[in-house]
């Protein structure tokens, strides 16, 4: 059986190595539809940020010097206002009142709050405390220069990056097109997530967590149902799934005489790279691909799916949209429980997890196995527990991957 970490880079070797690597193409699309998307251009500065020397207070412009011993009196000889700039020139003993936004005026070298001076009159006012040179403004060019790389190719567009989009100009933004996912649930026993359950019957609800990690993944889910478990049925769905850039098929693929999913990616010329590996759960995850479509069959237990999906989908979602980063989301935390190693295959178990006194602290949840989406979904992450002989201690730092 194939350690995870052998099993995931087969999976990103396919996408890399064939004649060229699989990388989803880039579109163009408007801003704000831009948001969560993976860049596809480098973003330069199209001017100095900011373009000015600029008031970042309310106050008053003056020259740093002739309030070096407070309470000084200037006189005042303009105003400048954001959006327009005061062509006045600041002499010895004199200001300009000013606004947040608002262009500095010549020979003005700081800017002092309105809250610590005091009008005197239209023409005069008291300032009650110093200021350092360059206090209360920002010098054109602070934040960035014309031509610097604001944004690299390859990063997952957060808020504030729309914001820094917007002040560079681009109205429209080139990201990878989203790879267009099938799913497919595999048994006799499903029903719909809208139909009650008869006597030997459960709701199917890997289509939905799937679907879902496909969307946070930043790909485009598509449900095809429901495939009962015949070779007619799974051809049909799986046939037409394999037009697609990625193919999921849940359940179906373990040793029962009705797992025949496997054989149904034969009879369509699936090459299959793997097809166990050594994770508790998802052992019988299989992997493989035709031409351009990458396939998967994730085992059907609702744990198994969400594993699988998270330690060998997501990260090859990531590769074909170009991410920067394509690893397994894990961090680092200590544990608080004995917890038993298996020596056979590294295991996820659901845990919870907390911050506490600076660092992350573990223990187990208690659940069911596998199909338990109760305790599942009262854990807020799973813990890696490596392949070996043994337990692991309380105090020894794990890893975990996060869930929520
Ligand atoms: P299988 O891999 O098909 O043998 O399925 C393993 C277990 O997962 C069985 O108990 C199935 O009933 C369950 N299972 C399979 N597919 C789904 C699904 N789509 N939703 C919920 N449970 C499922
Ligand atoms: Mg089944």
């Amino acid at each position: 059986m194939l350690p995870i970490e052998r099993g995931l880079e087969i999976v990103l070797s396919t996408a890399r190595t064939k004649d060229r690597p699989d990388w989803m193409p880039a579109e163009s699309v408007p801003l704000v539809e831009s948001i969560s998307r993976i860049l596809r251009e480098d973003v330069l500065a199209d001017a100095d940020s900011p373009p000015f020397d600029k008031a970042i207070r309310d106050g008053f412009a003056v020259r740093f010097e002739d309030v070096e011993e407070v309470p000084a009196t200037l006189s005042i000889v303009g105003e400048s206002r954001a959006g327009s700039a005061s062509d006045v020139q600041i002499r010895k003993g004199q200001c300009c009142e000013i606004m947040t936004g608002a262009p500095l005026p010549e020979g003005a070298n700081a800017v002092v709050m309105v809250e610590h001076t005091e009008r005197l009159s239209t023409t005069s006012v008291g300032i009650r405390k110093s200021v350092r040179e360059n206090e209360g403004l920002l010098r054109r060019g602070a934040e960035s220069r014309k031509g610097d790389r604001v944004l690299a190719t390859g990063r997952r567009i957060g808020v504030a990056d729309i914001g820094l989009l917007a002040s560079c100009g681009k109205a429209s933004v080139l990201v990878s097109r989203r790879p267009r996912v099938a799913i497919v649930a595999t048994g006799d026993e499903l029903v719909d997530v809208q139909q009650l359950p008869g006597p030997s019957q459960i709701r199917n609800s890997n289509t939905y967590t799937i679907h879902a990690q496909v969307r946070e993944a930043g790909a485009d889910p598509y449900e095809f149902g429901i495939a009962r478990d015949n070779l007619e049925d799974l051809r049909a769905k799986i046939g037409h799934g394999l037009e697609f850039d990625i193919l999921l098929v849940s359940g179906g693929v373990s040793m029962g005489k009705y797992d025949l999913v496997e054989n149904v990616f034969a009879d369509f010329g699936v090459e299959v790279l793997f097809d166990k590996i050594a994770m508790k759960p998802g052992k019988p995850t299989v992997f493989g691909h035709r031409g351009q479509t990458y396939v998967f069959g994730l085992p059907g237990n609702p744990l198994s799916t969400i594993v699988s999906f998270h330690m060998f989908v997501r990260p090859l979602i990531l590769f074909l949209l170009k991410s920067e980063n394509t690893n397994p989301k894990i961090l680092e935390a200590k544990l608080e429980a004995p917890t038993k190693c298996d020596p056979q295959r590294a295991s996820l178990l659901p845990a919870l997890v907390r911050f506490e006194a600076g660092q992350y602290r573990i223990r187990t949840a208690p659940w069911k196995g596998s199909s338990d989406l109760v305790g599942l979904s009262r854990a807020n992450a799973l813990i890696v527990v490596p392949q070996r002989e043994g337990s692991l201690e309380p105090g020894e730092n794990v890893q975990f991957l996060p869930m929520e």
